[in-house]
């Protein structure tokens, strides 16, 4: 410490030097404090204030000393870095610095516990009557491995997850900042991000108009990207693995009804599932839903589920890694602001995806779902048939595609279920019927049992 004083106290030599040679102000020295306390609730911090004051400017630069050495000497060539450029202003500028107009630096330090070993220290940087450099700067302490904990120790940023993390800050970026436009240039260089996390949220510091937005967005929605060392340190439970309330040796199917809702369709679906006190699985296409969406809301109020079938029902695998996202995120977020939660299944329309699309629907959490029965209802248009092919292939467990937008699957329903349920089958939804072949996480399933 005496080092630095000492140093601070040669440049007021210069700079007095320099000054009294042509001015004949007698300068008062330079006044310097240091106080190190520890700091409450935390015994194994301590706070230091040093204070130094002059003629022409003052500051106060608190910062924490943990046990660390390398944390510590890693923190103090930030603090000394801000004061010595606080100290170049000064110098630069002293003809507008006098007594009754001081330079003015403060620095104040918060310490927050994350977890055991994980803190954060948010440093605020106040320095008026010099140029704007207000702000603050955030270091983020890993106590078991000391060090600085860097953004890439927390998350996957490699090039290739760079549109999938950052469309999923920007969805939490208030609408009036342009900051969105140029996040993925910034979190190339994530040194210099101020960010900080918790097991809840992920914060983000971003220089915006004065003097920086505030970005919350909830850890688990960026879950597919942290570390897992990182998973560990914040004691993050594994996703839940959902109890199947199946009996292991019932004959269950799943019911899936695509590219609705519709008006002409979707109620009379509804009215023959609550005739047999079924569930069925209802995958939406984004435009639809928000079209009708009283009619999304009723399908989810009877018990049944949503999946996800694309936005605008086009050809995913065609389409750019930004615009499929919009396809399924879009779409997650328009049937989530209409029934108050995010779809867990997944349907690319037509059945086609590529690894791009099975990238982005990981990055959601959404499980692609395909069909593992045809029962040909865009092509057949007539209720026996769908029937009749209907019960030629179902078997246990099957997952079975129809569609909401024809009448003639509306016709056919009444029937189909009667007899499906006369050879023992029961209605449950996609999900509940994941649950019992005991598979959940993210991937692709075709409902094939075994
Ligand atoms: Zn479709």
């Amino acid at each position: 410490m005496g080092l630095i004083v000492g140093t601070a106290f040669i440049l007021f030599i210069m700079v007095a030097f320099a000054g009294t040679a042509q001015e004949t102000v007698v300068r008062s020295p330079v006044v310097t404090t240091e106080n190190i306390e520890v700091v409450s609730d935390f015994p194994d911090f301590q706070r230091k204030t040093s204070t130094e004051e002059t003629d022409t400017y003052y500051f106060s630069i608190s910062t924490i000393l943990t046990k660390s050495e390398p944390i510590n000497q890693y923190i103090q060539m930030w603090t000394e870095k801000e004061r010595d450029q606080f100290l170049a202003f000064v110098e630069k500028n002293k003809r507008n610095f006098h007594e009754e107009h001081l330079a003015k630096l403060h620095i104040t330090v918060h310490l927050n516990a994350v977890t055991d070993d994980l803190h954060t220290l948010t440093f605020n940087v106040k320095n008026k009557k010099t140029e704007p450099r207000d702000g603050i700067k955030i270091f983020n302490l890993d106590l078991t491995e000391n060090k600085i904990l860097s953004l890439i120790d927390v998350f996957h940023l490699e090039d290739s997850n760079l549109v999938g993390f950052c469309s999923i800050i920007k969805e939490y970026i208030p609408d009036a900042s342009s900051q969105g436009e140029r996040l993925e240039e910034l979190f190339k260089r994530p040194d210099q991000i101020n960010w900080q996390i918790n097991q809840n949220v992920f914060t983000l510091f971003l220089k915006d108009h004065d003097p920086f937005i505030k970005v919350e967005v909830p850890v688990e929605r960026l879950r597919p990207y942290l570390t897992e060392n990182m998973m560990t340190r914040l004691k993050l439970a594994p996703p839940e693995e959902l109890e199947s309330t199946l009996d292991p040796n019932g004959k269950y199917i799943a019911l899936t009804f695509d590219d609705g809702p519709s008006p002409a369709v979707t109620p009379r679906i509804l009215e023959t599932l609550k005739q047999h006190q079924a569930k069925a699985t209802f995958f939406m296409i984004g435009n639809r839903v928000q079209y009708y969406p009283e009619l999304a809301k009723q399908v989810a109020e009877e018990g049944n589920e949503i999946g996800n079938h694309s936005g605008s029902h086009a050809n995913l695998s065609q389409l750019s890694e930004a615009q499929i996202w919009q396809e399924i995120v879009g779409t997650n977020q328009i049937i989530e602001g209409v029934i108050g939660h995010s779809p867990v299944c997944f349907r690319p329309p037509y059945g086609v995806y590529n690894p791009l699309v099975e990238k982005v629907a990981s990055e959601n959490n959404a499980q692609i779902i395909l069909w593992s029965v045809d029962s040909l209802d865009w092509q057949e248009r007539n209720a026996e048939g769908v029937n009749k092919i209907v019960q030629e292939t179902i078997f246990p467990g099957s997952i079975v595609l129809l569609h909401d937008i024809h009448p003639s699957t509306a016709d056919a329903l009444p029937t189909l279920m009667t007899e499906l349920e006369n050879q023992g089958y029961q209605f449950v939804t996609v999900s509940e019927l994941l649950t019992l072949q005991g598979v959940s996480g993210i991937g692709p399933y075709y409902g094939v049992s075994n």
